[in-house]
C-alpha cells in the first residue's frame, strides 16, 4: 500500500479561499482522520485526493505517482481510490450483488472475476448472505457495509470515507465504528478519514490532522491531540480546555 502525500494544497473557489497551504503524508497501512468543524474544508481536501475537485495549487500523490499538481490531472476512474460518502448512495433499483458490479463492469472486469470479487467483498463486510436483496431491504448499518464493500471491490490502493457513519443513530455508528477500525486493520489498507466528531477520530486513528478554516492546524497522535493540543481552538474542539 502506498503513502499519500499531500503538499502546499490550496482551492478556491471564486473569491473563496478555502484550503490554504496544507501538507500532510500519510504512511503505508495508516487511519489518517481528517478532523475539524462544519465548513473547515475537509470534504474539499478529500475531493481533491480522490479527483473530484481540482486544486488552485500544491501537490497530491499517491506512492510514485502524481495525481495533481505542476500541470498534472489524473481524473478519479484513473486514481484507483476507494470512495465512500456521507450519504450511501446505493443505486435503489439494483441488488447489492448489481451495486457491486457497477465499479468492475466500469473496469472492464469479466463477468466470472466479477462474481469472484463480489464474493470476496461482501465477506469482508459480513453480508455474504446478502448479495441479492435491494437495498431498501437492509438497515441503515448493512446498506453503509454494502457502500465499503463497493469501495473495496475492485483492491483500491486507499479508502476514502468522508462522514460515512454520521446517517447511523448513536447506538449502530458505536458498533460501525468498531467493526471498521477492526476491518481496516485487518486489510491493512491506508484510509483517510473525514469527521467533525472528535470522539470518533480519537477512537479510531492512528494520526489526526486538526483543521480549521481552510487552515491545518494540528497534526499528531490522537494522544498528543488529546494532551497538547496546539491551540485553544483545537483545546476547546477535541474537549480539554486547559
Ligand atoms: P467540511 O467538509 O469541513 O464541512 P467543505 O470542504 O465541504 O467543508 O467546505 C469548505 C468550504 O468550501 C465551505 O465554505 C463550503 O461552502 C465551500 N465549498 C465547498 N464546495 C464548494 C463548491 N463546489 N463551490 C463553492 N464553495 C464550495
Ligand atoms: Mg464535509
Amino acid at each position: 500500500m502506498p503513502e499519500v502525500k499531500v503538499a502546499n494544497l490550496s482551492k478556491r473557489f471564486g473569491d473563496n479561499a478555502v484550503l490554504r497551504d496544507i501538507t500532510f503524508t500519510i504512511a503505508d497501512g495508516e487511519f489518517f482522520t481528517l478532523l475539524g468543524p462544519s465548513g473547515c474544508g475537509k470534504s474539499t481536501t478529500l475531493a481533491c485526493i480522490a479527483g473530484l475537485e481540482r486544486p488552485t495549487g500544491g501537490t497530491v500523490a499517491v506512492g510514485d505517482t502524481t495525481f495533481a499538481g505542476a500541470g498534472t490531472f489524473v481524473p478519479p476512474e484513473g486514481r484507483n481510490l476507494g470512495m465512500v460518502f456521507q450519504s450511501y448512495a446505493l443505486w435503489p433499483h439494483m441488488t447489492v450483488a448489481q451495486n457491486l458490479a457497477m465499479p468492475l463492469k466500469i473496469r472492464k472486469v469479466d463477468r466470472r472475476e466479477q462474481d469472484t470479487l463480489i464474493t470476496e467483498a461482501l465477506a469482508k463486510v459480513g453480508l455474504a448472505e446478502y448479495r441479492d436483496r435491494y437495498p431498501h431491504q437492509l438497515s441503515g448499518g448493512q446498506q453503509q457495509r454494502v457502500a465499503l464493500a463497493r469501495a473495496l471491490v475492485y483492491s483500491p490502493s486507499v479508502l476514502l470515507l468522508d462522514e460515512p457513519l454520521s446517517n447511523l443513530d448513536a447506538k449502530l455508528r458505536d458498533q460501525a465504528r468498531a467493526w471498521l477500525k477492526r476491518l481496516q486493520t485487518e486489510l491493512g489498507i491506508t484510509t483517510v478519514y473525514v469527521t467533525h466528531d472528535q470522539d470518533e477520530a480519537l477512537a479510531l486513528s492512528d494520526r489526526i490532522a486538526v483543521m480549521s478554516k481552510g487552515d491545518m492546524v494540528q497534526i499528531g497522535t490522537p494522544q498528543e491531540i488529546y494532551e497538547t493540543p496546539a491551540t485553544a481552538e483545537v483545546a476547546a474542539f477535541v474537549g480539554r480546555c486547559n
